[in-house]
């Protein structure tokens, strides 16, 4: 939508295809967020000595796994995209001062000021296009269509100890109801990445370009250098349509194909993914006919989540991805089935899937006790506790009166979870944490409770009954896509640029070589490349 956008706003002709019957994709159900250092929070010496730090943290952390000139490209552009969008369309963001850099000791990090996410967004102003906007995932949504930004959970957690959190709480509700009475499905104030997609497919639309949902092209002909003949699935019956100047694909990776998830996934192969299932990898598979090539892969081609599966009553099977929620806060452990802990579960979540790989540990335990699972959740169980029992009778939540009950259900060691736990009572003591250091880096610090001392991450699991729910990592995304160069076009064998061919989002070959080194990895560089494209095809 953002090179759609863009390429509008250039005056060009263009035709968005979309192959769900709604847009989005995996982006409506993402916290929205993108790295853009150097952004509009920052005057302009401090920008310019951002990107020259952003720069230094790349190369310490991607390195040779990536081409330096398209981290460049990214770094030099970012910001002129925020701004290109602000001037031109709603997609507004702003700052996230607190979302700090996930390597926080490698020169160059920053703690906090280069992620942005989108503002709120009234989803009324879609006006009768609100049903062609991707709803966001139902586990994300509380009272079975509220959304709520990160903003918003700090509020409701405080509930009980603000005036201010408590009428905030009141007007969330209040809005649903009226929005229900008014007739929507689901609450039109939306936060995050529904809120970025929605002020996209807004902005598309007062552009003036021509969407087609559930629509998908079946097959592109080279007619002359640039121009092509594409074939499209429609409803209504095959169609076809002419491209002169240029075909951007922006499938958004292979999450949803099999085929490549066993080609390009490490073993055992994730099951599950948190992106959208209509991210199947034909428009990867278009380009590849049409001479293009992919990237170099790597040990991970996709990024994780560490996450756990919910059967809905609905029957569907959804995925809980745990970002920030539960693994920091005091009182919860990770462990493999000797009851063992493997990782600082405060740290980020593709840094904990990659150790629960690495340490032979997947799927792995999330374990916390009765006190814990009422303060904070657990997973999809919000906090509160009055969904609990209905959790653990649907089995996501499994549970035990000791720890040696619930070992035994969830097929663990018990000696040695009751060792871990007792080690983990001294740390919480202590404040310090010498197996792996939870709470003792910035990461984890932050998602943990402020108000838990010594330590804001480390607590003891010792009020029954205990908890545990079971984590696999999840991809939130592909990594492994188009090659390109740093206009976004794409290659062929020979490294020679395709004319009239882009690719952008997870279509193209990530820049970051698999690393995630930041909350907004990918989104940044997905609309910032989505706006490179559409530049350089307008000249
Ligand atoms: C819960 C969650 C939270 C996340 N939070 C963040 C975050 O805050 N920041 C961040 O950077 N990343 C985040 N991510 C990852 C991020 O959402 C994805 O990497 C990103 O949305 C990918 O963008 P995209 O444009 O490539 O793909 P998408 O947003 O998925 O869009 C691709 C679109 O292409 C359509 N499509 C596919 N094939 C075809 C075809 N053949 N023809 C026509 N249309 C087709 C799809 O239906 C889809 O609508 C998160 C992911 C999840 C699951």
């Amino acid at each position: 939508m953002t090179a759609a956008l863009v390429a509008a706003t250039e005056g060009m002709r263009v035709l968005l295809v979309e192959r769900a019957a709604q847009v989005g994709g995996s982006t409506a159900r993402s916290a929205g967020t993108l790295w853009i250092p150097g952004n509009f929070s920052m005057d302009e010496a401090e920008a310019c000595a951002d990107v020259a730090a952003a720069r230094l943290y790349l190369d310490n952390l991607v390195g040779e796994r990536s081409r330096a000139e398209l981290r460049d490209q990214f770094l030099r552009c970012g910001p002129a995209m925020l701004q290109y969008l602000r001037r031109h369309s709603i997609v507004h963001f702003q700052a996230c001062p607190k979302h700090t850099d996930y390597y926080p000791d490698l020169p160059g990090a920053k703690p906090g000021g280069r992620p942005v996410e989108s503002q709120v967004f009234d989803g009324r102003k879609l006006g009768p296009h609100f049903g062609a906007l991707r709803p966001p995932l139902p586990e994300f949504m509380i009272f079975g269509g509220i959304m709520v930004s990160k903003a918003d959970v700090d509020k409701l957690l405080n509930v009980r100890h603000s005036f201010a959190n408590q009428r905030h709480a009141a007007s969330l509700v209040l809005r649903f109801a009226a929005d229900r009475l008014l007739g929507y499905g689901r609450g039109t104030r939306l936060t995050m990445g529904n809120a970025l997609c929605a002020r996209l497919l807004r902005s598309v639309l007062d552009a003036g370009v021509t969407l087609r949902l559930d629509c998908e092209v079946t097959r592109i002909d080279q007619e002359s250098r640039a121009s092509r003949a594409l074939d499209l699935r429609t409803p209504e019956g095959p169609h076809a349509v002419h491209s002169k100047r240029a075909v951007i694909f922006a499938g958004g990776g292979f999450s949803a194909n099999p085929r490549w998830r066993e080609t390009h996934m490490p073993k055992p192969t994730p099951q599950h993914t948190a992106a959208s299932d209509s991210n199947n990898a034909t428009t990867m598979e278009l380009a590849l006919g049409l001479g293009a090539v992919l990237g170099t892969p790597r040990e991970h081609n996709a990024w994780w989540f560490p996450s756990s599966v919910v059967r809905r009553d609905d029957g569907s099977v959804g995925v809980f991805p745990h970002i920030v929620m539960d693994r920091a806060k005091p009182g919860l452990i990770a462990v493999d089935t000797s009851g063992r802990r493997f990782v600082n579960e405060g740290i980020n979540y593709h840094e904990f899937s990659l150790a629960q790989y690495h340490h032979g540990a997947v799927p792995c335990w999330l374990v916390c006790d009765a006190r814990f699972i009422r303060r904070y959740g657990l997973g999809a169980v919000h906090p509160g506790g009055r969904s609990i029992d209905a959790w653990v009778r649907k089995g996501y939540l499994k549970h035990g009166n000791t720890l040696e009950d619930l070992a035994g259900q969830i097929g663990v060691d018990p000696a040695g979870l009751r060792s871990t736990v007792e080690r983990m009572a001294q740390f919480a003591a202590t404040g310090i944490d010498v197996d792996f250091a939870k709470g003792m880096d910035r990461v984890s610090r932050q998602n943990g409770d402020a108000a838990n001392s010594p330590n804001p991450c480390l607590g003891r699991i010792d009020t029954a009954p205990y908890y545990a729910v079971e984590v696999a990592p999840a991809d939130l995304g592909t990594s492994l896509g188009l090659a390109t160069n740093e206009h976004a076009q794409l290659l062929d064998a020979a490294g020679q640029a395709l004319a009239g061919l882009y690719a952008c989002g997870n279509d193209m070959n990530s820049i970051m070589g698999g690393q995630y080194p930041a909350p907004g990895t990918t989104l940044g560089p997905g609309m910032t490349f989505g706006y490179i494209a559409a530049r350089h095809v307008a000249g």
